[in-house]
Parts: structure tokens; C-alpha cells; sequence
């Protein structure tokens, strides 16, 4: 029996998304092919209020996340780091030879502008890198106030993993200024795991054109290139186009700011539930609009109720990330999932719990 997911990503896809992945091939070099990948291209640019290229990735978002750091730092990289995504991307940078340092708070801490701000103010660094929405935490990083600071640096680049937040919070790349922002489509977006978008401005395509190059699959001068003929460079994960054209259909149709305020609906019945039954782990003022990490105040064995609640409901929740597993754990609010979905899910949890 499928177990119905409130898992952090990958998230519930509806079935009908599911169907697009059974399309029948197309070539990748027929002009049918060039016509998905501009209809895609157009409705990305609307989600992210862009009039950026957005290049598709065919690998999960650490590929993106990879891509960004190998092309886009000619001097030196701040990795901000409040969380374990944040730590990761901090490891890729300095996996690929890329110089760079980290600034790092308490998980539960969110990264403010004015931290941003000292740090930049070194003239150390031409690029900076920001989880926007942390899921190891449930954190939301004031991203518009960061990138307003990091704007007073015109040769810092903002690069912005929005993995678990971009198309469930707002994200106003233009009028923030952000250089580079990714996500993996199995988050926010509700489909299946295995392509990554990321929209990257004109004076970051630039850029990457100068840097001495770290990769050839995430190259990005290459794909740029291809882009600009509505192609690839290689052969792309077609039937998750194909998924993602029609998702992207559904979401234009709900009308973004619906959706925005629906994730904010479920955040707010979630975050309430949590601070009468446990506690919220991120510092307050900066909780998730996609998934709420809590706090297992009451020494519930966390195990034990995910395994229940998979066993008796078929329903599957997450445990905390990496060192607070079993101290939280937590639930998505994210991509499809409808307000009576969430509320029913608390009710499945509070009668395991006996709550
Ligand atoms: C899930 C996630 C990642 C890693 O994504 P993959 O698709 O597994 O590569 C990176 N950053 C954040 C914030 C995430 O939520």
C-alpha cells in the first residue's frame, strides 16, 4: 500500500503528474523537443519572477548546487551555514578546490542581514551562498534582506539554494537581485525526484565564462549555449519534462500567490498544533512556510510513532535531520498538499500518540 507522504521531499505526486512521466519519447534534438523546453522555460520564468534563462539539471539539486560553486566564484566563497544543507554546500565548495569559508550559527539561529553585511564587508568574497528554507530544521532564511545587503556589493555574486521553499514561498529573483537560485523538482514542486531548475542571471553566465572551468556535466557556459537554442547539452530526463510542463500548467492555474498563501495556511495550522502539543525548533520570527520541524519535548519515541503512523495510516512523516533525530522530528506543508490533508494528519498522529 503506498504510504501517503508528508515527508520533506520527496513529496506526494499526484497521480496525475505521474501519468506525464509514460509520454512517449521524444528525440532530443527534434524541433518538439525545442518546443517543450521553451513552453517549460516561459512558466518557469513566471514561478521565480524572473526574465532570467532558467536551466534544467538533469540530476537531483545537489548537482545544481555543485554547478553554482564550480562556475561561479572567480575570487573567493562565504558559505553561510545555520543548518546541515547549508553545511553540505559548504563541503561541495571546498570538495571542488573552490576557495572559500564558512560563517556558522546554532541550527536554530537564522542568518541575519547585518552578520551578511560584516562578513562582505572584508572584501574578501565574490560570491555567497544561502540555504533560503533549511530542511535539516524547518528554518527560513530572511532572504530578501540578505540579498538587499548583498546588493550594496556589486561584484558579490547571491547564489541561493531554494531547494524545499521555491514554489511554496515567494522568490522575486529580479527584484532581489539573486544570481543564481536552484531547486530539486521533488520538493515544493511535487513531482518525482530527478531533475533540478536553477534561474542564473546575465552577469553570472559572464562570469562563469571566465572562471577556469571544475566540470564538464555542470558546465555552465555549455548549457547557457544550449539554452539559447532551447536544448541541452546532453540528453535530458525528457519524461520528467514532461511532468513538470504539466505541474507547472497546475500551478499557474492555482495562480502563484493562492499557493504561496495556502502553504501559509497549512504552516500556520502546523506551527499551532506543534506549539500546544511540543515546541518549534527554529528561533521564532524565521519558521518554514514548507515544513515545521518540532521539537520532542515530551520524549516521544519518534520511531516508533513514523513507524505506527506508516503501519496503521499510510502515512509517512520524518524524523529530525542528521544530530537532532529522535530530539525532532518533521512534518512537510509543501507542493500539493491541501489544508484537510494536514489537518487529518494530525489527527492520525494525535490518536497514535494518545494526544
Ligand atoms: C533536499 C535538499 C537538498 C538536496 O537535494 P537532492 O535533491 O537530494 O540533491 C539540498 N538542499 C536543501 C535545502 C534540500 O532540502
Amino acid at each position: 500500500m503506498h504510504k501517503r507522504l508528508f515527508t520533506p521531499g520527496p513529496t506526494q505526486v499526484r497521480p496525475e503528474i505521474l501519468k506525464e512521466l509514460a509520454t512517449p519519447q521524444i528525440h532530443h534534438r527534434a524541433p518538439e523537443f525545442s518546443e517543450l523546453y521553451a513552453d517549460i522555460q516561459s512558466k518557469l520564468q513566471s514561478v521565480l519572477s524572473t526574465k532570467n534563462a532558467v536551466l534544467l539539471y538533469t540530476s537531483s539539486s545537489t548537482g545544481a548546487m555543485e554547478s553554482a560553486v564550480t562556475n561561479l566564484v572567480a575570487k573567493r566563497c562565504l558559505n553561510l551555514v545555520n543548518g546541515a544543507f547549508s553545511e553540505r554546500w559548504n563541503e561541495i565548495t571546498a570538495a571542488n578546490g573552490v576557495p572559500c569559508d564558512t560563517f556558522e550559527l546554532p541550527w536554530n539561529v537564522a542568518i541575519k542581514p547585518e552578520m551578511v553585511d560584516e562578513q562582505l564587508a572584508t572584501g574578501k568574497y565574490d560570491a555567497v551562498t544561502l540555504v533560503y528554507n533549511e530542511t535539516s530544521t524547518g528554518l527560513m532564511n530572511p532572504l530578501e534582506g540578505i540579498a538587499e545587503v548583498v546588493a550594496n556589493y556589486p561584484d558579490v555574486f547571491l547564489l541561493v539554494d531554494a531547494v524545499s521553499g521555491m514554489a511554496g514561498a515567494p522568490i522575486e529573483t529580479d527584484a532581489w537581485g539573486i544570481d543564481f537560485v536552484l531547486a530539486g523538482v521533488q520538493k515544493a514542486f511535487a513531482l518525482p525526484a530527478g531533475l533540478a531548475v536553477a534561474a542564473i542571471s546575465d552577469r553570472a553566465v559572464e562570469r562563469a565564462k571566465i572562471v577556469p572551468s571544475r566540470s564538464y556535466y555542470f558546465n555552465i557556459p555549455l548549457m547557457h549555449e544550449s539554452h539559447l537554442k532551447n536544448q541541452t547539452p546532453s540528453t535530458p530526463a525528457i519524461p520528467h519534462m514532461y511532468a513538470l510542463n504539466a505541474q507547472l500548467n497546475d500551478m499557474l492555474a492555482e495562480g502563484m500567490d493562492r499557493r504561496f498563501a495556502r502553504h501559509a495556511k497549512m504552516a500556520a495550522i502546523v506551527q499551532a498544533w506543534a506549539k500546544k502539543h511540543f515546541d518549534i525548533y527554529p528561533e521564532d520570527g524565521y519558521w518554514s512556510q514548507t515544513l515545521t520541524s518540532i521539537v520532542n519535548t515530551t520524549q516521544i519515541d519518534v520511531p516508533g510513532m513514523i513507524k505506527r503512523l506508516a503501519d496503521e495510516y499510510n502515512l509517512r512523516i520524518a524524523n529530525g535531520y542528521g544530530n537532532i533525530k529522535n530530539k525532532t522530528f518533521r512534518i512537510a506543508h509543501m507542493g500539493d498538499t491541501q489544508v484537510d490533508e494536514i489537518q487529518g494528519l494530525l489527527k492520525a498522529i494525535e490518536s497514535v500518540l494518545g494526544l
